[in-house]
């Protein structure tokens, strides 16, 4: 027979093993093609082989990936990212100019006008849309 510290000692080991070995040098960060504009979520810089825009991606790193939506007003990139993202390298010209539209979480919403779809915790800032406001519905 188990007692409940033996249980309790053989739960701990197993959220322990199921815990993935990361550590900081696997921490994903967020990658952009200066070129292209393709965004990815890579620990490290992505394969620069195979730009759309022809020749090499000139990858830009934007920072770690994290619980947070942010998205540039000018360029309408949108990144989860752990802090407000890097500056360097918006489409539009310039930097970037982020705003937070809030933490992420387990509802999807999309903006009905700009077609923007993030996993928020709730309703997601209404700045930052094409024209105007966001429209957020909730799809689930
Ligand atoms: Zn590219
Ligand atoms: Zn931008
Ligand atoms: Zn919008």
């Amino acid at each position: 027979m188990y007692n409940l510290k033996h249980v309790l000692v053989l739960f701990s080991m197993m959220l322990f093993i199921s815990t993935p070995p990361s550590g900081r040098t696997g921490e994903l960060k967020n990658y952009q093609c200066t070129k292209c504009g393709t965004l990815m979520q890579s620990a490290s810089k992505p394969s620069s082989l195979g730009c759309r825009a022809g020749g090499s991606h000139h990858w830009n790193e934007l920072g770690a990936v994290g619980n947070e939506n942010y998205q540039c007003t000018k360029c309408k990139l949108h990144v989860e990212s752990h802090d407000k993202p890097s500056s360097i390298g918006c489409a539009e010209g310039g930097s970037h100019y982020w705003n937070d539209l809030g933490r992420i979480g387990t509802d999807t919403y999309q903006c009905q006008k700009c077609g923007l779809t993030i996993r928020s915790a709730s309703k997601p800032s209404s700045i930052g849309c094409n024209t105007g406001s966001h429209q957020w519905n909730k799809l689930n």
